[in-house]
């Protein structure tokens, strides 16, 4: 457990694909056991495989984070089963770009689902634990759309708003054994984008998408902001592709 080696229980949620693969391989490489949590359960499983084959330790875990009942109940496992659970990276998130009056509402009620109810979720199955084990750390991963609306961006930016303030006021409500850490990536290499519907959005994003940055280096990120010392909070991390404007 981490008291004595620094090797941490961390749960990803959306670790199926893009950045929390990226975060959970990165992680696991570096000796932390990872819980992988996510709705495509084969993806998880080959994942699984892959990290331990290359001698790491982690778990799967079906988990459809719109679903608090689900979020508790893995949470409350991995402590089960670990005696704790230190990060939370909650990074499960869609972006269904479009412009407001596409009326797209259903879109919008996804967005908020995941990203903001999501994040709540596991904001709520952690902390009681976090009290119990006398501290934790909570790693939200935004986006640069957390600090710049445009045009087909005003919902999803809304939650990614929202996703910042919730870790924010987390910050700040908490006694400081509980750690903090928004991360904000630009344009970064996943299937993110392949779900939007809006075609105006969808024809965008191939332009604005052009430069893109390895999800690893998102992984790096979080993977800095955890391993340092118990009196270090790393509040936020923006990382663009250098080619980003
Ligand atoms: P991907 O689409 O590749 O990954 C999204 C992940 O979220 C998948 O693993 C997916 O798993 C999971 N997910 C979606 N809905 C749910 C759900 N209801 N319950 C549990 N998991 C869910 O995109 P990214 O890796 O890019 O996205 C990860 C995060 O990064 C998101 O929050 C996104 O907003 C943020 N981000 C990404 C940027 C980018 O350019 N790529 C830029 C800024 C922020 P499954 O479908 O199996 O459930």
């Amino acid at each position: 457990s981490t008291s004595t080696d620094n090797t941490k229980i961390v749960l990803v949620t959306g670790a199926s694909s893009g950045i929390g693969e990226a975060t959970a391989l990165r992680l696991a490489a570096e000796g932390h056991h990872v819980v992988l949590g996510a709705r495509r359960t084969e993806r998880l499983d080959a994942l699984v495989a892959r990290i331990r084959a290359d001698g790491g330790s982690a778990s799967a875990a079906r988990l459809d984070v719109t679903d608090r009942d689900d979020v508790r109940a893995v949470v409350d496992r991995v402590v089960e089963e670990h005696g704790r659970l230190d990060v939370i990276v909650n990074n499960a998130g869609v972006m269904l770009l479009s412009r407001l009056d596409a009326l797209l509402v259903e879109e919008w009620d996804r967005m908020f689902d995941v990203n903001v109810r999501g994040l709540l979720y596991g904001v709520a199955a952690v902390l009681p634990h976090f009290r119990r084990q006398g501290g934790g750390h909570v790693v939200t991963v935004a986006s640069i759309g957390a600090h710049q609306v445009s045009p087909t961006s005003a919902v999803y930016s809304a939650t990614k708003y929202a996703a910042w303030a919730v870790t924010e006021g987390l910050r700040q409500e908490s006694d400081p054994s509980v750690r903090v850490t928004t991360i904000s990536p630009g344009v970064v290499e996943s299937e993110l984008a392949e779900h939007i519907s809006d075609p105006g959005a969808r024809e965008h994003m191939v332009t604005y998408r052009r430069n893109t940055i390895p999800a690893d280096a998102i992984g790096r990120a979080i993977s800095f902001a955890i391993s340092q010392p118990a009196d270090v909070d790393v509040n936020e991390i923006i990382v663009r592709p250098a080619a980003q404007r």
